[in-house]
């Protein structure tokens, strides 16, 4: 798979939040966008998955052009999104959460497949299946949102903030989860204000700053550069 983001405009209504964000996510890529508050991560994410309105410049996915299709096409292309704040179901089981994420899966086995490897993945999801998810704790809410993107069987996984409002023991769990998603050969792109544990685990980072791409490249270095450290990511 490959995405291709060439000089997008973004927005709502009449504000651009986006100004011409150039980036790309490559076959088994890992990939961070960091920046503060405010910068246009979500929006970023949401351009893609299409719920957010395009002003200018494109968004491909193997070469189709997203930036032309209806919100509701874009998870055909095996493209999940895991919002920010999770946004499950609070009064549907953990099973059935899970469940909406195969909406588009026709093969049983296939279904049956994934939710072993949710499973897998999250144990705690299979002792909880029926147990309604807005009971769950905050971090096990945080695996239901993941696992229900994962029974999409993604070839891309985009997460927003999949650190958010977890203890720092939970936040290396999660991380070490993606790890796992990441090394069975989907490829990721996250946004994160938790600067450390995006640059620790992604590949190669962008760093964002109103609506615009200021830096990018390895995160290695730009984890171990002091100046980008101070100036740009408050570490
Ligand atoms: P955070 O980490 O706080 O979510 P972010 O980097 O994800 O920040 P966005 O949520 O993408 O930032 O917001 C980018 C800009 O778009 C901000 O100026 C924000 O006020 C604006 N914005 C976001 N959602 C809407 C909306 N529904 N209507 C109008 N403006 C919005």
């Amino acid at each position: 798979m490959s995405l291709e983001i060439k000089e997008l405009r973004a927005g709502y209504g009449k504000i651009e939040a986006l100004h011409g964000i150039s980036l790309q996510v490559g076959d088994g890529d890992y990939v961070a966008v960091v920046g503060a508050n405010g910068a246009g991560k979500s929006t970023l994410l949401k351009a893609i998955s299409g719920t957010v309105q395009s002003f200018g410049g494109s968004i491909s996915f193997d070469g189709k052009l997203l930036t032309k299709m209806p919100a509701h096409e874009i998870p055909t292309h095996r493209i999940a999104h895991v919002p920010e704040g999770r946004q499950i179901f609070p009064a549907l089981s953990v099973f059935d959460n899970l469940m909406l994420g195969a909406w588009l899966v026709k093969d049983d086995t296939q279904r049956s497949d994934r939710l072993a490897l949710v499973y897998d993945l999250f144990p705690r999801l299979k002792e909880r299946a029926s147990q309604m998810a807005g009971t769950l704790s905050g971090g096990e809410q945080q695996m239901v949102a993941v696992g229900r993107a994962l029974m999409l069987g993604p070839r891309l996984i985009m997460l927003d903030e999949p650190s958010q409002g977890l203890a720092p023991k939970l936040v290396n769990e999660m991380y070490e989860r993606l790890k796992q998603v990441h090394e069975l050969g989907t490829s990721v792109l996250l946004v994160e204000q938790n600067t450390t544990s995006a640059l620790k685990y992604s590949a190669r980072a962008y760093v964002m700053e109103r609506g615009k791409i200021i830096l990018s490249g390895p995160s290695e270095e730009l984890r171990d550069k002091e100046e980008i450290r101070r100036a740009y990511l408050g570490i």
